[in-house]
């Protein structure tokens, strides 16, 4: 059973997160489509298309193996580098591990096609960073491609809570920085600040949940059991 699952985000709200970037840097991802699905050549075929109803030119299109590996992003970026440069945004069909990855590694806005949302229950057992909380609401496209989910301590998906000192997490300064100030920085640093004047909304915790298909699914895979 994969460990996450991933829906096309709604038509309005990727519109709104490509509002005024006419030119587009689409990046699929064959692991998140053998997981996952709504990745691989499918995906990117999709994009093409809602892209084009959304009046929107696509610059250069990479379909990568994993985009949660950054040598991976590395590869096709490099390679396409021109294609790059005339972008004025990342249009990222992974997950949100493979979002916030290629996020680090490009000086322009990158915005999920995807919602990554959890099957439920308990998936798996590891010992690993935790960059994706599987909200099913995926708010990287306003947030620098740094989670506010995971990243912050509190989870506020409007920070900062004031509370952070030198970059450091008020919850633990040791262990922890603040991902807020990491957010507020990354958009400074791209010149996007402004972005943060619009309040991002209260959480829509349904968007967590599975559609009643794939919980019935589920539940034939763990043997009757429904899962909910
Ligand atoms: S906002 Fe964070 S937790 Fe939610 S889907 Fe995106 S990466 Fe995952
Ligand atoms: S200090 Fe930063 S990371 Fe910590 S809870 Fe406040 S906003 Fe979140």
């Amino acid at each position: 059973m994969p460990l996450m699952f991933t829906r096309p985000k709604p038509l309005d709200e990727l519109s709104a997160l490509l509002e005024e970037r006419p030119s587009v840097f689409v990046l699929g991802c064959n692991g998140c489509e053998n997981c996952f699905g709504n990745g691989g050549v499918e995906g990117l075929y999709r994009y093409q298309q809602t892209l084009a109803e959304l009046g929107r030119t696509v610059v250069a299109e990479a379909l990568i193996d994993l985009a949660c590996e950054a040598t991976h992003d590395r590869l096709w970026l490099d390679r396409l580098a021109p294609e790059l440069a005339r972008a004025d945004a990342v249009l990222v069909v992974a997950c949100g591990v493979g979002v916030q990855v290629v996020a680090g590694l490009v000086d322009k806005p990158v915005v999920p096609a995807l919602d990554t949302f959890s099957p439920g229950g308990r998936v798996g057992q590891a010992w690993a960073f935790e960059s994706c909380a599987e909200c099913g609401e995926c708010l990287l496209g306003l947030t620098a491609g740094i989670c506010p989910v995971t990243a912050c301590a509190k989870g506020l998906r409007n920070g900062p809570c004031g509370g952070s000192v030198d970059g450091r997490c008020e919850v633990n300064p040791e262990l922890l920085s603040c991902g807020w100030a990491r957010i507020v920085e990354r958009l400074r640093a791209s010149g996007r600040l402004d972005s943060l004047k619009a309040l991002i909304p209260a959480a829509d915790h349904s968007r967590r949940r599975p559609s009643e298909e794939l919980l019935t699914a589920i539940a034939a895979l763990r043997g009757g059991e429904s899962g909910r």
